[in-house]
């Protein structure tokens, strides 16, 4: 019986786990170590900053889903990985692979500017559901005395989504409370154009987004790089001062600190068309632990985002990938990555299709629609759904 580990229990680790024990039942002794013993619906944590979701919304224990279909769960963070012994590292355990699967994720680099981040800066970040959580406190307070709000990505993010989401969703509800003309806005970004969200545009994402902030009166400043937050005040390198009551900014990542030594200088991990490591081929990757190189050099660095679309896609081909080498059939089709992404902007929303994911495509969509919201809505209930019951299988 081969021994698959995976390390992390978000999109990748959880859809993968799912998928093996699927195609291998058991021929494959599968487990998964994670540092959360939840799975946390991440693309609803913008939802927990405003306060239309609880954690228990968006939660479900890995424990269970996992044991229900064979799969054994170990809530222990995984300290390194020896990749010529085939071993993970706990501090518990040495834990033996055949094969490994690393979905670790981000490392968010709060420290690549000073005064960034919840813990030891002075902006909020809604990247995970304890910094979503505390942002929501910041909200309720900031709603006691309304001021100036800046909110947006700094340099070398790579997840441009969440703070369009953030600043749209609260420029929603400062109109509904009626109070929109107590806050003076302004979106602070390191894409050379609003639109362009790491990928060199969509459509005419530049145009509808250029339209959109415009329409919200919300101030934007693009190719900006932040030279340090202190309290109240955000200081760009090029000297502008932007004060603020409320701040939310995305953070750049790298690999973590157990997986990077296998990867580039970022530690994001390098693999082929079916996500297995350019070195050791019994090790794959995927999700936002894996490097993409972006598609175009930016004034102010930029990454490329890898959305849980697109992580699900690469857990199902590594999935295929590891159990062809398993069973001696084929392997699976070296598919390109495409994105499909529901954005939220609280009274609307925006539907993106990039085909695939980096230009020249073959398909490039930025549509927006109310309904839109009404399926990002219906997504979440149903990928809850599907991942409760380990149905990796549906679409
Ligand atoms: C606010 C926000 C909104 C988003 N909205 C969307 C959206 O609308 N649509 C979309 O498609 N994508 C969206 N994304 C992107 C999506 O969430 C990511 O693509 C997805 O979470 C990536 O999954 P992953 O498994 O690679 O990594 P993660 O989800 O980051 O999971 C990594 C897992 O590894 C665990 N881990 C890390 N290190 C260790 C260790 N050393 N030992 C053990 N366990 C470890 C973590 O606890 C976690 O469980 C959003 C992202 C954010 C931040």
């Amino acid at each position: 019986m081969a021994k698959i580990v995976i390390i992390g229990g978000s999109f990748g680790g959880l859809t993968t786990a799912f998928e093996l024990k699927r195609l291998l039942g058991k021929k494959a002794e599968v487990t998964v170590f994670c540092d959360d013993d939840k799975f946390v619906f991440i693309p609803s944590l913008p939802w927990i900053a405003m306060g239309s979701r609880k954690a228990g919304d968006i939660t479900l224990l890995l424990k269970p889903i996992l044991e229900r279909k064979g799969v054994t769960f170990v809530h222990e963070v995984a300290k390194g990985i020896d990749a010529d012994a085939s071993k993970v590292l706990t501090a518990t355990r040495e834990a033996p692979y055949d094969y490994l699967v690393i979905a670790t994720g981000p490392h968010l680099a709060f420290e690549e500017v000073p005064g960034l981040g919840p813990e030891k800066g002075h902006t909020e970040c809604i990247f995970t559901l304890e910094q979503a959580e505390r942002a929501n406190k910041a909200w309720n307070k900031f709603l006691e005395t309304p001021g100036p709000l800046v909110t947006g990505s700094v340099q070398g993010v790579s997840c441009f989504g969440p703070p369009y989401e953030y600043a749209f969703e609260i420029d929603t509800e400062l109109r509904r409370r009626k109070i929109r003309h107590k806050v003076p806005m302004v979106f602070v970004t390191s894409e050379p154009y609003v639109g362009h969200m790491g990928v060199g545009g969509l459509a005419n994402s530049k145009r509808m987004m250029e339209d959109e902030f415009a329409k919200r009166d919300i101030k934007t400043m693009v190719s900006a790089a932040v030279e340090e937050i202190v309290p109240g005040e955000v200081r760009l390198k090029d000297g502008t001062r932007i004060p603020f009551g409320l701040s939310m900014f995305a953070p750049a990542m790298k690999g973590v600190p157990a997986v990077a030594h296998l990867g580039n200088p970022r530690g994001f991990i390098p693999v082929d068309g079916r996500y297995r490591h350019a070195k050791y081929k019994n090790v794959f990757c995927v999700g936002v632990a894996m490097a993409i190189a972006p598609p175009e050099q930016t004034p102010v660095p930029t990454g490329v985002p890898k959305t849980g679309y697109m992580t699900v896609r690469m857990a199902k081909t590594a999935s295929a990938a590891i159990a062809s080498d398993i069973i001696g059939s084929s392997p699976p089709a070296e598919i390109p990555i495409d994105v499909v992404c529901l954005m939220d902007m609280g009274d609307t929303a925006v539907y993106m299709k990039a085909s695939p994911v980096l230009p020249p495509r073959q398909e490039s969509v930025f549509r927006e629609g109310i309904w839109f919201r009404w399926g990002k809505i219906g997504f979440e209930r149903y990928f809850l759904w599907k991942m409760r019951n380990g149905l990796s299988g549906l679409p």
